[in-house]
């Protein structure tokens, strides 16, 4: 059942399978978005902490540890055994994360459900990360994939418990030993699944959670000479600060899952209704505050001036308020830093010349909510047009041609996601084919299964997670060659 009241059991730094306080003592607070108020205070981890992390990490990885001689199966059954733990505490995850991070609880419960997918997924690689036998002439050649090594995991805090799985579950899979950093907005869930990950039974020093601030304790990752790899997500200018670092300490392996601001098509042929609902939930699920949020919907000129009075109508009829409450659609932005972004983004869209179709405000001022937006008349050089907003702010533009249209979606310096909505197959392929962006869906939005890689092109990042190619992220590749005597 849903708990407002959900008090959260771990705040400290979680080291070597122990809750420990940071070494300089210092805590921070986490807030509650809808209420603007305190949840509880969390230990604060630097660069002092990370290196104790690594420390236990790295004696994890040993060719000797107890993590290292598990067979295949036994990681599947560690793994698993994750899972149905966090089908037990599944209410009482969900309800920390919609405290934390304001989302509505219902949709707290999906992310529960699917990061449990997630890592049910994975934990069935764990014994299928072939190499290769190579044809050499007079010699015998192989490939082994082996495990990178102690990854360092930071993560944002719109899907914190997702990301915690997205990552946490090739990385496992493969054997490597993991320190992660949950954003200083949203660290509940990652404390209490370093819990569940101690009482499954992995082994002390595999899991190493470090609540903490970018500058500080994330930078120490990224900066680490014995960190082998680090993952992010996050936004474009941290992810430059965190592949600068990897370069300049030990070239450590980078993958960047970053902004987007991605294109959604609607053809003339498009049932004007499902256009409406398809990129409406592409836009507005998570507030806005989604990597791959449908940010940019491209209307055909003949459908247009329908579209946009519907597309305002369901924006105005949406239910914004407390996550907790049954059928609330939208609760609060993150932050007060939020909240003015976006609200700055509504600014510039008016001034710019952009017709405000619905919304435009914040609500109330506890917590940080803003009414749904939706501009029509918008123009490829806004800056609404431009930027990721991050935010609840749909914006309409019109379209005439698909060529056209190919060149105006590739045309941000974005490249995460794309989604057409047409009965027509050739429009949706030529569409799919031509686009840049790393997914494309057609005549859906958003559909990111465990199965299926996910990742961006140009500043959207680097790497693919999920899906075998996930994997890829965490191993390197040997080649051993025998010459026959
Ligand atoms: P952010 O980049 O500020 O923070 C992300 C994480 O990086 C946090 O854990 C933060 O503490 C850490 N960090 C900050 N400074 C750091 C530093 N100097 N060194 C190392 N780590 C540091 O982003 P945010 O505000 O938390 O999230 C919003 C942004 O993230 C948006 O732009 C969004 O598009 C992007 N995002 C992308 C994806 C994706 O999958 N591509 C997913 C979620 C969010």
């Amino acid at each position: 059942m849903a708990d407002p009241n959900a008090k959260p059991k771990y705040t400290k730094l979680f080291i070597n399978n122990e809750f420990v306080d940071s070494v300089s003592g210092k805590t921070f607070a986490t807030f509650n978005p809808a209420t603007n108020k305190e949840i509880i205070k969390v230990s604060e981890g630097d660069k002092a902490d990370i290196d104790l992390a690594v420390v236990a990490a790295k004696k994890a990885f040993h060719r000797d540890s107890e993590w290292r001689k598990l067979s295949p199966l036994q990681s599947t059954n560690l793994m698993n055994k994750l899972c149905a733990l966090m089908d037990r505490d599944k209410a009482f995850l969900a309800s920390l994360e919609t405290q934390d991070n304001g989302k509505p609880y219902a949709e707290a419960l999906f992310d529960v459900t699917y990061s449990m997918l997630t890592l049910q997924y994975y934990a069935g690689w764990t014994d299928k990360f072939f190499g290769d036998t190579i044809p050499a002439g007079g010699f015998t050649s192989m490939t082994r994939k082996e495990p990178v090594g102690v990854v360092g995991q930071i993560i944002p805090w719109n899907y914190p418990l997702l990301m915690l799985a997205w990552k946490w579950g090739p990385a496992l899979a493969v054997g490597c030993t993991i320190i992660m950093k949950p954003a200083e907005q949203t660290p509940l869930t990652a404390l209490h699944m370093a819990a569940l990950a101690k009482e499954a039974g992995f082994p002390a020093g595999v899991i190493n959670v470090v609540n903490g601030f970018g500058p500080t304790a994330g930078a120490a990752i990224s900066e680490h000479p014995d960190i082998a790899k680090v993952a992010f997500t996050g936004s474009v200018d941290i992810g430059r600060i965190v592949m600068q670092a990897a370069a300049k300490s030990n070239l450590k392996r980078v993958s960047l899952e970053l902004g987007g601001k991605s294109p959604v098509v609607v053809f003339d042929d498009a049932d004007v209704d499902f256009a409406v609902e398809t990129t409406h939930e592409a836009l507005f699920s998570n507030h806005g505050q989604s990597c791959c949020a449908g940010s940019r919907t491209y209307v055909h000129e003949k459908i247009y001036n329908e579209f946009v009075a519907k597309a305002a109508a369901k924006a105005k009829g949406a239910k914004v308020g407390n996550p907790f409450e049954a059928n609330v659609q939208q609760g609060p932005q993150i932050d007060d830093e939020m909240l003015t972004k976006v609200l700055g983004y509504i600014e510039s869209g008016q001034k710019e010349g952009a017709k405000l179709q619905a919304g435009g405000k914040r609500i109330g001022n506890v917590g940080f909510f803003v009414e749904p937006t939706v501009f029509s008349d918008v123009k490829d050089n806004m800056r609404i047009a431009q930027e990721e907003i991050f935010g609840p702010v749909q914006s309409i533009f019109k379209f005439s041609t698909l060529d056209e249209m190919i060149d105006r979606a590739n045309n941000v310096q974005y490249g995460l996601a794309a989604g057409v909505i047409t009965n027509d197959i050739n429009k949706a392929l030529k569409f799919a084919n031509n686009v840049d962006a790393g997914s494309v869906w057609i005549n859906c939005y958003d559909a990111v299964l465990p199965s299926t890689p996910f990742g961006g092109y140009k500043h959207s990042g680097i790497g693919r997670e999920l899906g075998k190619d996930g994997l890829d992220n965490y191993l390197e590749t040997k080649t051993i060659t025998m010459k026959l005597l």
